[in-house]
């Protein structure tokens, strides 16, 4: 037998004998790849699944259950928000950043409401009702939600704000679990046939065309013939180091990856036969600093003292901006009418207090001058309602002058940052694999977390966005690979 592996396709003429025969084989079975079933079936395609765990979920079922919608959905109607297509598609866009792919911007700009509905009819429930203020995740059964820098500068600017987290209706934190449920319910429904404690290894290709996949189960291969093609939906690679320090050596400077098995055979299933990838070195991060709410009322600096984002952004653009910053640490200022203590799981500590802003610059051992000056020239503008250097917006532009004062130590290594990967294969919009020259891999399809999608800029994440792409382009990769001839 050849040798092949995640880095080396075996070919169809090496193929020993047929295991399975499917028109198509989705390889993961998180949300993307549940989505992609039911797609898929409806198109008429028989569909097998195949998952390493013992059961679906991956991060998918980890998550929030939080998905990215805009346009003009009914609950933000009746939370008496205007939304449109075009505000949702420029936020998008933005929030995409240098890594943007206006493409899946655009079409999914467009499709969001109807994307919306389809959760719906698949059974997803949602309350419709909304949350104010800033909130991770809604700790009751609310689901609408502000989960982005919606109404931050610069995003503001460009796109009239909105709150656009949808959650699925559940208690507490931790919805992607019924959510997935929901959609596996469905994939079954459908006539996908799912086989667990199933791992791909290999692509196997006919010429330049995907054929199938070399699964192993039960600790033997197995070869499985997928007419029409193979669709990746195995998560990105946040779990495997050597792809990190390779392609994304940033997201060392954190400490606590996320996700479940996530150790990128995908992306590298995919650069096996020829895919290209994309935004490797973009990844999500954050560091749970607006709870206590009052918290969110904060003023970042660095180690020297200086201010660096305006701190009413989304927690995770905050979060990405401050591991940016140098020292391996940056401070979030308060004063006594904003100071509760700090979540336990944060891992947030008081590294100074003083009864003035001078003495924790001193206590800090900044320079005098530095932080002092930083917060002298702050609050005498946000007495003033302004915020002339970042453009902070009310409510979170208050002044920080009742003592005494405190700064909160995030620090990158001993304060909770989790993170996960951004970068992936790089994708059409109907999920075909791209190579290097943009021409679509025939046979292969990809979407979620081991593609480059929606989230593609770290700095520009909102919640949602990825279970936005996942569930979408899940679809979108379903539907396109059933239409191909086998
Ligand atoms: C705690 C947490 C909270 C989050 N909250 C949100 C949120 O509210 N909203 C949001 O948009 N995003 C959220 N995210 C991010 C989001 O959950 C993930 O980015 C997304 O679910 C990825 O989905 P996926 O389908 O690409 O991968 P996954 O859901 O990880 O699915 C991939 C599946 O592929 C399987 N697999 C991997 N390799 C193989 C192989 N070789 N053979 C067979 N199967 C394989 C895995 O076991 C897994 O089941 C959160 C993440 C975490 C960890």
């Amino acid at each position: 037998m050849p040798a092949y592996s995640h880095y080396q396709p075996l070919a169809l003429a090496n193929v020993p004998h047929w295991d399975f025969t499917t028109d198509v084989a989705i390889i993961g079975f998180g949300a993307t790849g549940a989505c992609a079933a039911i797609e898929a079936r409806k198109a008429g395609a028989a569909v097998m699944l195949f998952e390493r765990s013992s059961g679906s979920g991956g991060a998918s079922a980890l998550s929030g259950g939080e998905i990215y919608i805009g346009g003009g959905t009914d609950a933000q109607i009746a939370a008496g928000f205007t939304d449109t297509v075009e505000d949702f598609t420029a936020y998008l866009k933005l929030a995409g950043g240098p890594c943007v792919d206006e493409a899946k911007c655009e079409l999914y700009g467009r499709e969001a409401l109807a994307h919306y509905q389809w959760l719906k009819d698949q059974g997803v429930p949602y309350r419709g009702n909304y949350l104010p203020g800033k909130v991770i995740e809604p700790t009751d059964d609310s689901t609408l939600i502000w989960s982005g820098s919606e109404a931050a500068t610069p995003f503001r600017l460009t796109a009239r704000p909105a709150p656009r987290g949808h959650v699925i209706q559940h208690v507490g934190w931790g919805g992607g679990r019924p959510l997935v449920d929901i959609l596996e319910a469905r994939a079954r429904d459908a006539g996908a046939e799912i086989h667990v404690d199933a791992r791909a290894v290999a692509l196997i290709t006919d010429g330049d065309r995907v054929a199938g996949v070399v699964m192993r189960i039960d600790n033997r291969d197995r070869f499985v013939r997928a007419t029409r093609g193979v669709v990746l939906a195995t998560g990105g690679f946040v779990f495997n180091e050597a792809m990190r320090r390779k392609y994304c050596p940033e997201s060392f400077r954190v400490n606590s990856p996320i996700g479940d098995k996530d150790d990128g055979i995908g992306i590298e299933l995919g650069q096996s036969v020829g895919g290209d990838a994309i935004h490797m070195d973009q990844f999500f991060t954050t560091c749970p600093w607006t709870i206590p709410a009052d918290q969110a009322h904060g003023v970042f600096v660095n180690v020297a003292g200086q201010r660096f984002i305006n701190e009413d952004c989304y927690h995770g653009r905050v979060s990405r901006c401050a591991v940016d910053q140098p020292g391996g640490k940056v401070y979030l200022l308060l004063d006594s009418a904003h100071f509760s203590q700090p979540l336990d799981l944060a891992g947030i500590t008081i590294a100074g207090t003083g009864n003035t802003w001078e003495e924790v610059e001193g206590e800090l051992d900044m320079p005098a001058g530095t932080l002092s000056a930083t917060m002298a020239f702050y609050n005498r503008h946000a007495h003033q309602g302004r915020d002339p250097l970042f453009d902070k917006q009310a409510p979170m532009l208050v002044p920080l002058d009742q003592a005494p004062f405190v700064a909160l130590e995030c620090n990158f290594e001993t304060s909770y940052f989790s993170f996960f990967t951004l970068g992936g294969l790089k994708t059409g919009t109907a999920g075909e694999v791209l190579n290097r020259g943009g021409v679509p891999i025939p046979g292969l399809f990809a979407a979620g977390r081991c593609t480059s999608g929606l989230p593609a800029w770290g700095h520009g994440y909102s919640s949602g966005m990825s279970l936005a792409d996942c569930t979408f382009f899940g679809r979108q990769a379903g539907r396109a690979v059933a239409q191909l001839k086998n």
